[in-house]
């Protein structure tokens, strides 16, 4: 059921079981798991189902430290959230993920990937991936030209990837929301609050307004706040007049750990002899692979969990932090480069094929390698409230991107491994920018770009000391409000993050399930 919150009455109460606050991957995920069960769910959304300016602007604020992409830009603030413009990049988190590290500071989250595992396949059915299988031995027996790059095991592995088409989920996901009778999503329905008993354990209401000037307000048993990574920390933030410092920030930790995949487009690989790099190349649509550190040597040079990718040196593209500096998000991915530059190559590419085997045959002497890697948690890194208010009297957010020494020492380590990997197997060498060679410099480099993952600013943990919900997404300390997304994310991964926040929000709507038959 659907219902433009524009269209009622003023200060209309709207009453449920449950109330998910964002209609994204996160929220549309939770409410799918919901329909045809006897539970009343309110679906709130901020936008329509279309793009809008005056909508889009609600998310802008400011950004300092590393520089980053407009805020902007870099989420979108309409039904299905920002599937509208995501990649559909999509691979499991590695156990070392989840483990603490003694060498990464505030790593260890409350689960394992062991727990995940069986979300992640019913993760893959909502982002459309065809094979639930992550195991590189099964599609090199399906396709022998997949060929892994020969370097030592001990040392690198290739992590698999596949590619959800990639799903949108506010127009593959619409009319099964609207027309499920226990859904009822509204629209137009921006939160700016949310309103708790008198000692803060639970949530009473949230309240919603619109441009229309119309204000309701929500009660339900449970509330889940999925308005992606930013934006969960500053509503919360913002809810401010019962809790001073923020819903579920008695420790300070609402916003901080902000934590993005590093970008580097920072190296190159040339190699003895010509390759195809099948199994790595982007071309490839069905799976993918990239090159990894072992856990055991991450361990041994106390290092970050990184990923190597190459794309062919002749489609070089630029890096996304110099040409994704639009506020409007739609400018961007217009103007973005990389399809410009992809199609560019292909043309050069057809012109020569005729004759030139080299390239008829896929074959390149040099490969541009980008490193994506987590960043170590910092508390530094973080989402604030700014002093402006947006249209609706919310306070706009604040991002300060900030980095540990760990960054650039990983960074570093990670090129050196595999370049000593590719000299020592006689594959090739590697060369890594000028800017990465010194020891004693800490500073990441300025072209270093993020993937819009945005983690961490409600990070998952046993101790409210240490995060702000618990190993089911629960606020610490509040018995009926939870958080959905990778604004959850303990640390980062070397993945992105969609697959294992559709897995985790999978997870929580069990939880909730569970929790609401037993009342
Ligand atoms: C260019 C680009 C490429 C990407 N590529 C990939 C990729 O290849 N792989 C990958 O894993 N990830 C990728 N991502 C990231 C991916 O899009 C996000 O991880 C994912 O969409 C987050 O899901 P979410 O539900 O948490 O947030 P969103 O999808 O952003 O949904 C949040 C929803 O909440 C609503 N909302 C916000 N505030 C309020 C409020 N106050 N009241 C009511 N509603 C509100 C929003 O309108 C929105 O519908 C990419 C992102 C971008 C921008």
């Amino acid at each position: 059921m659907h219902i433009d919150a524009r269209t009622l009455e003023n200060e209309t109460i709207i009453e449920g079981d449950i109330c998910i606050v964002g209609a994204g991957a996160a929220g549309i995920s939770i409410a799918l798991e919901f329909m045809n069960s006897p539970y009343k769910v309110i679906l709130l959304e901020g936008g329509g189902f279309e793009y809008e300016e005056r909508i889009q602007e609600l998310y802008d604020g400011k950004t300092t430290g590393q520089p980053y992409y407009p805020i902007k830009s870099s989420e979108l603030h309409y039904f299905g959230g920002t599937t509208g413009h995501w990649g559909g990049m999509c691979a499991l988190f590695d156990p070392i993920a989840f483990q603490k590290r003694d060498w990464v500071d505030k790593s260890g989250w409350p689960i394992t990937q062991e727990t995940l595992l069986p979300y992640y396949e019913r993760a893959h059915v909502y982002l459309e991936i065809n094979v639930y299988e992550y195991n590189l031995e099964y599609w090199q027996k399906k396709d022998p030209s997949l060929v892994s790059i020969p370097f030592d095991k001990e040392w690198v592995w290739t992590k698999l990837w596949q590619f959800s088409k990639p799903t949108r989920f506010g127009t593959r996901y619409k009319e099964t929301i609207v027309n499920a009778k226990n859904i009822h999503l509204y629209t137009y329905a921006n939160m700016v609050d949310i309103t708790s008993n008198e000692n803060v354990s639970e949530i009473k209401t949230v309240t919603v307004k619109n441009y229309a000037g119309k204000t309701h307000r929500v009660s339900a048993r449970y509330f889940v706040i999925a308005c992606a990574g930013i934006q969960n920390a500053r509503v919360l933030l913002a809810a401010n007049k019962q809790a001073p410092k923020g819903i579920g920030n008695d420790n300070d930790l609402v916003g901080r750990y902000f934590m993005e995949h590093l970008e580097l487009k920072s190296a190159e690989l040339w190699v003895t002899q010509k390759s195809e790099l099948k199994l790595y190349m982007n071309e490839n649509p069905r799976v993918h692979g990239e090159l990894a550190v072992m856990p055991k040597k991450q361990e041994e040079y106390q290092i970050l969990n990184g990923i190597i990718s190459f794309t062919a040196l002749e489609s070089k593209t630029p890096n996304y932090i110099k040409t994704w500096t639009n506020s409007d998000p739609r400018e961007n991915l217009r103007s973005h480069p990389q399809p410009a530059y992809k199609a560019l190559y292909h043309q050069v590419k057809d012109y020569f094929k005729s004759f030139n085997s080299d390239i008829k045959n896929n074959l390149h002497q040099a490969f541009q390698v980008t490193l994506r890697m987590e960043q170590a948690p910092n508390p530094l890194s973080r989402v604030t409230l700014s002093d402006e208010k947006d249209e609706l009297g919310v306070p706009r957010a604040s991002l300060n991107w900030s980095f540990t020494s760990m960054e650039k020492r990983s960074i570093r380590k990670n090129y050196e491994i595999i370049g000593q990997q590719a000299g020592a197997s006689g594959f090739g060498r590697l060369k890594f920018l000028e800017e990465l060679w010194d020891e004693k410099d800490d500073h990441v480099p300025s072209t270093t770009s993020g993937g819009w993952h945005h983690m961490g600013t409600t990070r998952m943990s046993d101790d409210p000391k240490n995060g702000v919900v618990d190993a089911d997404c629960k606020v610490h300390g509040i018995n009926n409000l939870f958080i959905a997304g990778s604004s959850c994310f303990t640390t980062g991964g070397g993945a992105n993050p969609t697959f294992t926040l559709v897995a985790l929000s999978i997870r929580l709507a069990d939880h909730l399930k569970d929790i609401a038959i037993k009342k």
